[in-house]
């Protein structure tokens, strides 16, 4: 392997050390500690999984953690009237509407629900609208993981040929602003994309966003290249990634692995933007 290894865990584990510090900060200074809420519709063991790993490193850095787990088979009414009543709760801070929703519920109309100040996802209109316009408050977390991932590894983007695989709301789209703001000449690129690996062979840092196992591999890539996977799948019982981590990493610059790359960042850009969320709502000013 030529690749340098981004080790999201060990810097997701920095963030949280920060998030800590800020988290004890507004404690002292408001009398309450930031508090997240999320909430779960259904029974996807993914989902469960990454809800229960967000409590768990919100309970590392003294943020209070609650989660409302409701059934699959829940209204989009009934959705809307808990935001609501989390909206309106001075000890929320954050609300988290973890994804997917089962098909009866619109995640447009969930996000668009969502205090601005308390979309600690950075997803709903207010937040995407700032970052469109350049003036970003709280951002979409795995994005934001992975702009963070680039300035540890000290890769500025600026001038550099990015190209992002994915056009999603969550991940595709957002990423491809930041590198733009950051600079970098984007390439979007998606399903409809005509022969991915011209595009792909043209890029310093490429941003992986699929959903597609295995997708990249080593004769896709320019060498040198930084190559970020955000790809999550299962394939018999184990987490692969839209890279495939063998033949790229002989190849590229920098690699993230998965697991152990972006999740970790998203989780720790969502603890970031809570207490962010919260020094906002409680008016504590943040001197770290
Ligand atoms: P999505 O299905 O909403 O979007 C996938 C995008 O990839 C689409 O825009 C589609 O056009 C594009 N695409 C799919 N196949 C393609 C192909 N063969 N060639 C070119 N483009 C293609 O998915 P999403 O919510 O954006 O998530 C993408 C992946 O990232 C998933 O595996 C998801 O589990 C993972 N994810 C990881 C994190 C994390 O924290 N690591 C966070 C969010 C999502």
């Amino acid at each position: 392997m030529t690749a340098v290894l981004l080790d999201g865990r060990a810097i997701a584990a920095t963030v949280e050390a920060e998030v800590a510090a800020q988290a004890a900060e507004v404690t002292a200074r408001a009398g309450l500690s930031p508090g997240l809420a999320a909430i779960l519709v259904g029974e996807d063991p993914g989902s469960a999984l990454y809800v229960r790993r967000k409590a768990e490193a919100a309970g590392r850095t003294g943020i209070r953690s609650e989660t409302y787990h409701l059934s699959a088979d829940v209204t989009e009414e009934a959705v809307l009237t808990l935001i609501d009543e989390l909206n309106a709760r001075p000890d929320v801070h954050g609300i988290l509407p973890q994804q997917p929703m089962p098909p009866q519920i619109s995640p447009a109309r969930v996000f668009a629900r969502l205090d601005p100040r308390k979309d600690v996802d950075g997803l709903g209109p207010d937040n995407l609208a700032a970052l469109f316009a350049g003036r970003p408050n709280l951002l979409p977390c795995t994005p934001a993981g992975i702009m963070l991932l680039l300035r540890h590894a000290e890769i500025d983007p600026a001038g550099q040929e990015a190209v992002v695989i994915g056009r999603s709301l969550i991940v595709g789209k957002p990423t491809a602003v930041l590198l733009l703001q950051a600079h970098a000449t984007v390439t979007w690129c998606h399903t409809r994309t005509r022969d991915l690996a011209a595009h792909t062979r043209r890029a310093d840092i490429l941003v992986a966003a699929a959903g597609r196992p295995g997708l990249v591999t080593g004769d896709m890539v320019k060498p040198g290249a930084a190559v970020i996977d955000v790809g999550i799948s299962r394939v018999g019982g184990k987490l692969r990634g839209d890279v495939d981590f063998a033949s790229v990493s002989e190849v590229a610059g920098w690699i993230t692995p998965v697991p152990g790359g972006v999740g970790p960042m998203t989780i720790a850009m969502l603890l970031k933007n809570t207490v962010q969320a919260a020094a906002g709502l409680m008016r504590v000013p943040l001197t770290r």
